[in-house]
Parts: C-alpha cells; sequence; structure tokens
C-alpha cells in the first residue's frame, strides 16, 4: 500500500466499512509513516467532533456546517 491508497481509505476505516485484509494493510502502513499517522489523527479527531456535535445536537448549525466543510 503507497501513501495515495493509505489516504484514500481513511474515510473507511474511520467509518469501520474496510474488511479485515484492508483494516492490516492500513495498520501496517500507518505503522511505519508517521506522515500518514498524523494526517490519519487529524482526520479522526475531526470526525469523532463532528459526530460527538451532531450525535448530541448540542452544537449551532452554522458551527455543525463549518465542519462538514472542512471534512468535505
Ligand atoms: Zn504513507
Amino acid at each position: 500500500m503507497n501513501c495515495n491508497d493509505c489516504v484514500e481509505k481513511f474515510d473507511r476505516y474511520v467509518d469501520r466499512e474496510l474488511n479485515n485484509t484492508e483494516v492490516l494493510e492500513l495498520k501496517l502502513h500507518l505503522e511505519g509513516c508517521p506522515p500518514c499517522a498524523d494526517q490519519y489523527e487529524f482526520q479522526a479527531s475531526l470526525k469523532r467532533l463532528v459526530k460527538v456535535c451532531c450525535d448530541k445536537d448540542t452544537a449551532p448549525a452554522a458551527f455543525r456546517e463549518k465542519l462538514r466543510q472542512i471534512l468535505l
């Protein structure tokens, strides 16, 4: 797996939509590639933030919209 493949799978990894083989490949790549690991951490924390905001519905709509724009 190269860095492009890895980055492309972040979304589905965070959403737990990858199969076991893909997860293993991704984890192996992240362990050996600090830039991708950093990028993954960033994406994962953004997603968690959005999920928390949307689930609890505590954030103002404008804030949620801004987060969505960052992610898309
Ligand atoms: Zn990489």
